[in-house]
C-alpha cells in the first residue's frame, strides 16, 4: 500500500514531497483516499512516458480542499485528481472550469498553470470512451437507463449522455426528486422534432421494480452508478428477471470483481462490463490534460489490472 500524505506535507513549498525519488508532482485528493487505485496506474504512466515525477495519495479532510488546492503551485505540483467527496468543492475553488465540469457540478482533474488552477472533469468523457471500448457503440445511438442518477457519478454520466444527445435517457434514483431535478436541467438537450416512438426521450423514475420493468422495454444500455454493489454482500441493483439478452450493462462499481448485477446480466445473455475501463479512461484523459500528449494507455491498463 502506498503512503498517504496530508495537506501539512504541502506547507512551506513541500520539502518532503520534493525530496522523494522521483519527486511528488501529482496527487489524488479525497476523504477517504486509501482505496484509490489511481497512483498505481498513474505512476506506471509516468514511468512509461519517462517523466521524472510521482503521483501520491493526499488525505484531505472536508473544509481543507480550497487551501490544499491553493498550495499546489508553490509545492511544485502539476495538478491533481479529486475524488469523493471533494469534487464539488474543487469546482468552487478553481479559477476556471470547463463547460462539462460546470454542468456536472464537479471537478475531478485540476491543472496548475502558473499560479492559476484550471478545473476539468474527465469522468463523462472517460465514460464515453469506456462504452466505445467495451461495446463498440456511441452514446448518441443509445437508449440509456442510469441507476443512481442522483449521485455524483450518476449525474456526471447523465450530463455526458445529454451532451452527446443520446436517443433516450431514463434517470433512476431511490430519492426520485433528485432524478426529477436533474431531468429538468437536462430537458433542453432533448428538445427536437425527431419522433422516436411513443416513449418520452427523457424520464425520471424511482428505483422500484414496477417502474423499471416498464422503462426497460425501450432501453439498450443500463448503467449502474448507484452505490449498490460496493459491498460484496449487496443485493443486485436490478431484479434479475428484468435483464434480457439484447441489453448492454455497465456497472461503474469495480471494487470486488463482478457485482451481482454483472453476473445476472451475463446469465441472461446480456453483454456486461465493470467500471475499470471508465476508471482507466478518466485517468488517461487527466494525463493528457497535465502533459498535453497521449497517455500510455496499455501501461496504465496493465498496472490497473495488476492492482
Ligand atoms: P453518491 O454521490 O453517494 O451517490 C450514491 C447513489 O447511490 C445515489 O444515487 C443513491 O441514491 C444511490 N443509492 C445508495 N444506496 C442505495 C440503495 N440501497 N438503493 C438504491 N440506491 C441507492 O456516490 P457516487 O460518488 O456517485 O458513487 C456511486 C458509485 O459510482 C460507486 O459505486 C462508485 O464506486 C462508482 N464510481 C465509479 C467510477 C469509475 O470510474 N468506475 C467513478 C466514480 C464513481 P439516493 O440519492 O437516494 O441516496
Amino acid at each position: 500500500m502506498s503512503p498517504i500524505y496530508t495537506p501539512a506535507d504541502l506547507a512551506d513549498g513541500a520539502p518532503t514531497l520534493r525530496a522523494l525519488t522521483p519527486p511528488a508532482r501529482l496527487a489524488v485528493i479525497g476523504d477517504p483516499v486509501s482505496h484509490s487505485r489511481s497512483p498505481a496506474f498513474h505512476n506506471a504512466a509516468l514511468r512509461a512516458a519517462g517523466i521524472d515525477a510521482q503521483y501520491i495519495k493526499l488525505h484531505v479532510p472536508p473544509g481543507d480542499v480550497p487551501a490544499t488546492l491553493r498550495a499546489l503551485p508553490a509545492a511544485g505540483f502539476l495538478g491533481t485528481n479529486v475524488t469523493i467527496p471533494h469534487k464539488p468543492a474543487a469546482l468552487a475553488t478553481v479559477d476556471e472550469a470547463d463547460d462539462y465540469a460546470r454542468q456536472a457540478g464537479a471537478v475531478n482533474t485540476v491543472v496548475v498553470q502558473g499560479d492559476r488552477l484550471l478545473g476539468f472533469n474527465t469522468d463523462g468523457p472517460g465514460f464515453t470512451r469506456a462504452i466505445r471500448e467495451e461495446f463498440s457503440v456511441d452514446l448518441r445511438d443509445l437508449r440509456i437507463l442510469i441507476l443512481g442518477a442522483g449521485g455524483g457519478a450518476g449525474r456526471a454520466i447523465a450530463v455526458q449522455c445529454a451532451r452527446e444527445r443520446c436517443e433516450r435517457l431514463v434517470l433512476v434514483n431511490r430519492t426520485v426528486e433528485k432524478a426529477r431535478t436533474l431531468a429538468a436541467e437536462l430537458t433542453p438537450a432533448f428538445r427536437s422534432d425527431r419522433l422516436l416512438g411513443p416513449t418520452d426521450r427523457l424520464e425520471a423514475i424511482p428505483h422500484e421494480p414496477a417502474a423499471l420493468r416498464t422503462a426497460l422495454e425501450n432501453i439498450d444500455l443500463v448503467v449502474n452508478a448507484s452505490a449498490i454493489g460496493m459491498h460484496p454482500a449487496d443485493p443486485a441493483a436490478l431484479p434479475a428477471e428484468l435483464l434480457t439478452p439484447s441489453l448492454m450493462v455497465l456497472d461503474t462499481v469495480y471494487a470486488h470483481g463482478d457485482t451481482r448485477l454483472l453476473r445476472d446480466a451475463r446469465s441472461a445473455g446480456a453483454r456486461a462490463a465493470n467500471g475499470l475501463s471508465m476508471l482507466l479512461h478518466q485517468g488517461a484523459l487527466s494525463f493528457e490534460l497535465w502533459f498535453n500528449r497521449p497517455a500510455p494507455l496499455e501501461a496504465m491498463r496493465a498496472a490497473l489490472a495488476a492492482a
